[in-house]
């Protein structure tokens, strides 16, 4: 059987012994940064293949930074951290691994960032489809708009931002949609809830950039450089506005936990025919590859781990 474990105060326990006090400050704050990666099972192989580590534990140690919070592991310790945890609970099926970096102080009057304590915890879940879907989405332009850089910076991700995100998922899903799309403040197009967005209009691949309010994403990043690198296809960085989407001939959304997943209506307009377009479908087999390992080229975004056998 394979164990459920979590790594907190520099040890590896059992996830039932992984707690917090009442008083934690990020419980009351939301000053927290998390990440979320995934490790993909191969079967083939017999590994789980951890995806893009490296650069997912940049852009955490790039959010601690803001929120002033000090961890005393650089990124290659926490990907060895990170092996050791994957290798050391045995799944050998796909997982999401939450690493956690947060304000542990005590203290709940106090909103002094230099003045409290942290902590580092590490935990890993089995994990299949984040959005699971007949076709394609069904997503509603949301009535939240997403964060401003100069209230809390979505670039990183702490974890208060996310009521963001909280609020424009409860809102679309009780309405009957499975993803919301949020619009910045200035009402272009910034991203899905936990994904990032990408439209295809005549063959070009269009995606908002940093400056409309977007988490840079690493599976926005991977897609962009295999839409170049292997289909020969040029991507553009620009403001989109809400109305392109309605009128593009493909809309998909990208993130570690939601992978490539195609749009096939938004406000209750069918995306073209309203199917799954066919740079959409190509991406997904490409992508599902080689976040497995299974594809040579891209083998050097993959960290390997092997499952102990439980
Ligand atoms: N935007 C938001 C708001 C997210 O939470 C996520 C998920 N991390 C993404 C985009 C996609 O980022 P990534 O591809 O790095 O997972």
């Amino acid at each position: 059987m394979p164990k459920d474990l979590a790594f907190i105060g520099g040890k590896t326990v059992a996830i039932e012994d992984a707690k917090v006090g009442i008083m934690t400050h990020a419980l009351h704050y939301g000053t927290a940064i998390f990440e979320g990666i995934r490790a993909n099972w191969n079967e083939d192989k017999s590994k789980l293949f951890i995806f893009r580590p490296w650069e997912h534990y940049e852009r955490f140690l790039q959010g601690c930074s803001i929120l002033k919070i000090e961890i005393p592991y650089d990124v290659e310790a926490l990907c060895r951290i990170t092996v050791d945890l994957v290798e050391e609970c045995g799944y050998r099926q796909d997982l999401y691994i939450r690493p956690l970096a947060f304000k542990s102080a005590q203290k709940i009057a106090n909103l002094k960032l230099h003045e409290l304590d942290d902590e580092f915890a590490l935990m890993t879940v089995p994990f299949g489809n984040y959005l699971d879907l007949e076709g394609g989405a069904r997503c509603c332009t949301s009535s939240w708009r997403r964060m401003e850089d100069t209230m809390i910076p979505p670039r990183v991700k702490i974890a208060g931002l996310y009521v963001n995100s909280i609020l424009a998922k409860t809102e679309a899903v009780m309405a009957g949609f499975d993803e919301a799309i949020m619009l910045n403040n200035d009402g272009n197009v910034s991203e899905g809830t936990g994904e990032n967005i990408f439209m295809v209009v005549k063959g070009q691949i269009i995606t908002p950039p940093s400056s409309d309010n977007i988490l840079m994403g690493i599976t926005r990043n991977t897609i962009a450089q295999l839409v170049q690198q292997e289909m020969g296809l040029e991507v553009v960085e620009r403001t989109i506005k809400r109305s392109e989407l309605y009128l593009a001939d493909e809309v998909f959304l990208t993130g570690t936990a939601a992978h490539l997943t195609p749009v096939g209506h938004i406000d209750n307009r069918p995306i073209a025919d309203g199917e799954i377009g066919p740079i959409g479908s190509q991406l997904i087999n490409l992508y599902s590859d080689v976040i497995r390992g299974k594809n040579p080229k891209y083998e050097h975004w993959c960290l390997p781990a092997s499952p102990k056998l439980v």
